[in-house]
């Protein structure tokens, strides 16, 4: 029997997840209890691909299927927690991807639909969802630039692939005093995230956080 550390048991795990937490999190500037809670409570290693996941805690991003990748630990950390968010806001994720920033956001708030545009991904992200019990997420195939109109609107938005400017679609879905966060930037790889406050219905106030590379947002409102 070959012995490798992917065989690591859930302990090992759980330990891996405590030292991300306590080292590339709040070692860093993430604050939110809530946020703090939830990122040491999702098995990220249940996201990742078979070959990776003894590399689950490493703080970077990790392939997954389809080209695409889940987000180092930090960023969704540093995203969520931009959100601001309170245990009763309903939530809407662009890029489903894995389905783990959805289970973190999931912990956090009473409701997260997600939208994901390749079928595959979303099937699998819908499986796995179920499968952990993270049942207060709803996975939807198709173009996320559009939002998910059903629903809206949203206390928080957040898109987890760069665009070159934050889709109007998804500012209109936004609810008063509701954020949005997405990378934005005119190359599509390198973006900065900002930060869009819809202060009141159609008033909006926009921040730039942090450099970051995320995945093109590929839709009618993005690439
Ligand atoms: N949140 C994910 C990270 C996904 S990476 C996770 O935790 O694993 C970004 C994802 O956005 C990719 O899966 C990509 O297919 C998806 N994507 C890109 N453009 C999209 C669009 N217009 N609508 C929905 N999903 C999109």
């Amino acid at each position: 029997m070959e012995v490798t550390d992917s065989n690591a048991g859930d302990e090992d795990y759980a330990a891996r997840r405590r030292a991300m937490v306590r080292e590339q999190l709040a070692g860093r500037d993430i604050r939110d209890a809530a946020v703090l809670g939830a990122m040491g409570a999702v098995p990220r290693e249940q996201f990742v691909l078979e070959p990776y996941r003894r590399l689950a805690y490493d703080d970077a991003p990790l392939p997954i299927p389809a080209n695409q990748t889940i987000s180092q630990p930090y960023i969704v950390a540093y995203m969520i927690a931009a959100l601001d968010l309170r245990p009763d806001d309903r939530v809407l994720e662009v890029g489903a991807g894995s389905g783990y920033a959805a289970a973190v956001l999931s912990l956090i708030v009473r409701e997260v639909y997600t939208v994901e545009r390749h079928a595959g991904l979303a099937r699998y992200a819908q499986e796995r969802l179920a499968r952990l019990g993270y049942d207060n997420v709803q996975v939807r195939h198709g173009d996320g630039t559009l939002g998910w109109p059903e629903y809206a609107p949203y206390d928080g938005i957040i898109v987890a692939a760069g665009g070159p400017s934050v889709p109007d679609t998804l500012r209109s879905q936004l609810a008063p005093g509701g954020r949005l966060v997405m990378p934005v930037g005119r190359s599509r790889h390198r973006q900065h995230l900002v930060r869009v406050t819809c202060v009141r219905p159609g008033v909006f106030e926009e921040e730039f956080l942090v450099p970051v590379a995320f995945v093109p947002l590929i839709g009618d409102e993005g690439w």
